[in-house]
């Protein structure tokens, strides 16, 4: 039976990275990367919007998104002069009704306690520099003019996983298919049969993260949640709307450019959360939801036309929807990278590195995650983000 040091379940973008990290800072051991379909196409980090932004309410999802912007202001230092994802710095724009303004400005204030150069803008100011936008119903704006956009996933994730495989580390194309615990995670097996013993266990399987742990007979709170995203064409779009912010509209609903297109998504309440979780797409969900709210707030989207789209499974942390990062709590070789909900591509690079920093030094040392631990699930303790989106 083959022994791999670290055994990392899932190659996206928090298995790459944390494969990255491990070498990047100094871990001499064998890594291999075990991955159940390399072509990523239901993976969360392939699907994602790529949106990076610093609008967050706790102080360690901004510091987990300021890690990440690091890293993709120096990627050609990083990864070499060809490196590019594309890197839009157009900004979040989140709109809020009179009774969100004292919490946007909260988290402003927090933001910018921490660096952030995000604004709240008011009346004629936030309708002089958006106005595309139907400010009907809305009282403030929280806006990230820099150090806020979207990037190419995709991009970003090969990059990551190609520099960790020049860096010896193994990709075994399977699937992790049972896991060995006996208080210490012993051994895992693949769809083919081999088996591996191990010495660390890192979980970094997306949405299929709460199935993985549950192999080695633990519980954790993540599973697919389903969200469509549709590709629209509005021929009639402004030029500032083209190059505009990944704007939330209060309705739940949020847009944002793409190419000559823009892409558009919701946030189903709790009553609509689609059940199945497969890949078809719910068209109805257009007409009767997100093109009504999307065109009263954005009056020139009245007249586009729906030219593509695509299903997403959400990494979803179905107890405080924010990350799990840690080691587990009962299992001290198994690591966790879990649970983002929607804003994993951005916290990807600096959740490997945190990992890769208890696997070496047995503790956290560039950012203290102590409790984004699996220790505030089993105490009931949500850790709640207030900007989910
Ligand atoms: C539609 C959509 C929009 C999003 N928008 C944003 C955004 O704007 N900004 C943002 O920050 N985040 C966004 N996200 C979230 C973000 O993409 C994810 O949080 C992040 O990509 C998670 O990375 P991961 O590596 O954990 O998961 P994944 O990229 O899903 O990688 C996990 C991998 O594990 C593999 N795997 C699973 N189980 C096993 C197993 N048993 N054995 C072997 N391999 C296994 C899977 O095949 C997969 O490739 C979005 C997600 C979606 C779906």
């Amino acid at each position: 039976m083959t022994h791999i040091d670290v055994a990392i379940a899932g190659g996206g973008i928090v298995g790459s990275s944390t494969a990255y990290y491990l070498r990047k800072n100094g871990f001499k051991g064998s890594i291999a990367m075990f991955e159940q379909d390399t072509s990523f196409k239901h993976a969360c980090t392939s699907l994602s919007w790529g949106g990076i932004r610093q609008q967050f309410s706790t102080p360690e999802n901004i510091l987990l998104s300021q890690f990440g912007l690091r890293l993709i202001r120096n990627l050609k230092e990083e990864f070499g002069a060809d490196a590019e994802i594309g890197f839009k710095e157009s900004g979040y724009l989140v709109l809020a009704t009179e009774k969100g303004v004292e919490v946007l400005e909260e988290n402003q204030r927090l933001q910018a306690s921490m660096g952030a150069d995000t604004v709240v803008l008011k009346g004629e100011e936030l309708a002089k520099r958006f106005p595309w936008i139907n400010f009907d119903g809305i009282a403030a704006g929280s806006f990230g003019p820099k150090n806020e956009g979207y990037f190419d996933p995709y991009s970003l994730m090969t990059l990551v996983r190609k520099a960790a495989l020049a860096r010896d580390v193994t990709l075994v194309q399977q699937a992790v298919t049972a896991v060995k615990n006996d208080g210490q995670i012993r051994s895992i097996t693949l769809a083919n049969g081999e088996e591996y013993t191990v010495g660390a266990l890192v979980n970094a399987a997306g949405a299929g993260a709460g199935a993985l742990a549950a192999m080695a007979g633990l519980e954790m709170p993540v599973s697919p949640a389903k969200r469509y995203v549709y590709v629209i064409d509005c021929p009639d779009a402004p030029e500032g709307l083209r190059k505009g912010p990944l704007t939330f509209d209060v309705s739940g609903d949020y847009f944002r450019p793409e190419g000559r297109n823009f892409i558009w998504s919701f946030t189903p309440s709790d009553d609509e959360e689609p059940k199945v979780k497969d890949w078809e797409m719910d068209e109805s969900w257009f007409e009767s939801k997100v093109w009504p709210g999307l065109a009263h707030r954005v009056p020139v989207f009245e007249a586009v036309k729906m030219v593509g789209g695509w299903v997403g499974h959400y990494d979803y942390n179905w107890f405080d929807q924010n990350g799990i990062i840690g080691r587990h709590p009962q299992v001290p070789n198994f690591y966790l990278g879990n649970g983002f909900s929607g804003h994993g591509i951005q916290q990807g690079p600096a959740t490997g590195n945190a990992i890769s920093e208890l696997i070496i030094h047995g503790g956290f040392k560039t950012m203290d995650l102590t409790r984004m631990g699996l220790e505030r699930i089993q105490r009931k303790e949500p850790l709640f983000e207030k900007n989910i989106f």
